[in-house]
């Protein structure tokens, strides 16, 4: 049996609702590799979700599970934290359910630098909703509330999270399983609030709007488009000059570590240091 059998709950919760082809069983098993070679036990880890195709993803892990309301996943996480915070807290989250309805969540859970990973499973798509636009549907693209083609620049997850505070941002995809784990591990390890974003596969609702073919043609698309963050400074370097950055990228999207800092003053721990204080003053008093 695999490590990926050994951490799912066939029995009482499978079969599964994904659609074949989707690429978000992928990322789940990213996930439970991840996890698997930190070494962390099981009993110590809880996986939060909202509401969403993404989000049906902790219901088939074995570890803690809280499936709470669409968008409010951050808003939940944190209460878990601060009241366990020996606990290794994981939001797993779509990309409507995180930068659209709870994007008040998000924005300050990374200005807070809260020790959660935050895993944005992003497939350009509201999935399982039924098919409407989302911050992150490219510009042109359609969904079923953008008929004609989405208005608007897409938001960067990516670029957000960093510019919102967050202390690790990475991005991953679903094409790139080994390079997504390893992002995974590094996001889980970081003490601090990280943001991991997942490019994922929507076949059926997203791709089928898009005519962007089956989920063959669609991870080719990831594959053909995406370039690390080493390579683009190897090419950088290689043609050696900033204006060459446009032609490298022109198309693409970068995946890899965008942001680590690390020693930043973490939420819970200050909240804590708080607590002592007011409680060590009115002792004194
Ligand atoms: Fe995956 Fe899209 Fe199907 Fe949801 S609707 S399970 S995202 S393919
Ligand atoms: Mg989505």
């Amino acid at each position: 049996m695999s490590v990926i059998h050994d951490y799912l709950r066939p029995k009482k919760k499978f079969p599964h609702v994904w659609c074949a082809g989707c690429g978000h069983g992928t990322i789940l098993a990213s996930i439970i590799r991840a996890i698997h070679s930190l070494g962390l036990d099981r009993n110590k880890v809880i996986l939060v979700s909202g509401i969403g195709c993404s989000s049906r993803a902790p219901v088939y892990e074995d570890f803690h599970t809280l499936h709470t309301t669409h968008g409010r996943a951050l808003a939940f996480a944190p209460g878990v934290k601060m009241s366990k915070p020996e606990l290794t807290v994981i939001v797993i989250t779509g990309d409507g359910d995180a930068v659209a309805i709870g994007g008040n969540h998000f924005i300050h859970s990374c200005r807070r630098n809260i020790d959660i990973t935050t895993i944005v499973f992003n497939n350009s798509i509201y999935g399982m909703t039924g098919g409407q636009v989302s911050p992150t549907t490219p510009e042109g693209d359609r969904a079923t509330t953008a008929p004609y083609g989405k208005v608007g620049e897409a938001f960067d997850v990516c670029q957000l999270a960093g510019g919102a505070g967050a202390t690790f941002v990475a991005r991953g995809t679903a094409v790139n399983p080994s390079q997504l784990e390893k992002l995974l591990v590094r996001g889980i390890g970081h003490k601090g609030f990280s943001v991991i974003e997942a490019i994922s596969q929507c076949p059926i609702i997203y791709g089928r709007l898009n005519k962007k073919g089956g989920p063959v043609e669609m991870l080719k698309w990831q594959k053909d488009h995406s370039i690390t963050v080493e390579s683009f400074h190897a090419k950088l370097s290689r043609m050696g000059a900033d204006k060459a950055s446009s032609s490298i990228l022109e198309g693409k999207f970068l995946t890899g570590v965008f942001t680590e800092e690390k020693g930043v003053p973490e939420f819970c721990e200050n909240y804590e240091a708080q607590v002592r204080q007011l409680v060590g003053k009115r002792e004194a008093a």
